[in-house]
């Protein structure tokens, strides 16, 4: 299948999805995950009609992005280790990933220097995996305030990346929490959190069917991913 025919059944499923519980599709923003994507094959994702580009290597997407069109607009959705702070801060339109308050506090510096603000996501590790990155739900509650005071960050919502199964069904209760979870940040802050960055490949109907507002999608639309053996080294 070709990477147009890939994106028409994806938009599909979305559609599809949002049918069920009466939701614009246009409430749901596709982010296109180009991870070990090369920059030929982006550019054909862009001849497509896509713009929005997930990545989860600060070097990898550092490499990639001057060889790509302005039209791209970019969201890191990795591990950002602080040291890699200051790229992705001039890098990307949005962290999806800003997964402790340190981090937090290291992108604020680093946003303050190149004087722009910087939209941003917090990671919840809503299943709790040891495997996994992320905010221990009842932490975010605590350190929300602390977080909200970084100017230069402007907090739109929360991101989960779901345990695996294929089963989609058996992860809903995962995207129901982080929804649920989302309210109670937005009541404390007395301030509407509008974006959940929930989904991927595998589960996103059930993602949509639960509040997403963001999918990220990266093998139902490019096909497998052949992981380059350079992109193993850090992040
Ligand atoms: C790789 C990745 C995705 C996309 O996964 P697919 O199953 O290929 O759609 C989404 N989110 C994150 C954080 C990822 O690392």
């Amino acid at each position: 299948m070709s990477l147009r025919e890939n994106l028409a059944s994806v938009r599909e499923r979305i559609e599809r999805a949002c049918q069920r519980v009466n939701r614009d599709p246009a409430s749901v923003v596709l982010i296109a995950v180009s991870k070990n994507q090369s920059a030929d094959r982006i550019a054909e994702a862009v001849d497509c009609g896509l713009t929005l580009f997930g990545e989860n290597r600060v070097q990898e997407a550092k490499a990639k992005v001057p060889l790509c069109s302005g039209r791209a607009r970019w969201h890191f959705i990795g591990h950002l280790q602080s040291n890699k702070a200051r790229d992705a801060a001039s890098l990307f339109d949005m962290i999806q990933s800003v997964d402790s308050l340190d981090l937090g506090s290291e992108l604020q510096k680093q946003a303050d220097k190149l004087a722009r603000t910087l939209r941003v996501l917090l990671e919840v590790n809503v299943a709790g995996e040891s495997s996994k990155f992320g905010w221990h739900p009842e932490k975010v509650l605590t350190e929300l305030q602390a977080f909200n005071r970084l100017s230069r960050l402007e907090l739109h919502g929360l991101m989960t990346v779901a345990p695996y199964s294929s089963d989609p069904e058996k992860v809903r209760p995962i995207f129901r929490r982080l929804r649920e979870l989302r309210d109670r940040c937005a009541d404390q802050l007395g301030a509407p959190l509008p974006e959940l960055s929930m989904g991927m490949s595998g589960d996103l109907e059930v993602a949509i069917e639960e509040g997403a507002t963001i999918v990220r999608v990266g093998t139902a639309l490019f096909g497998p991913r052949v992981r380059p053996v350079a992109a193993e080294e850090g992040a």
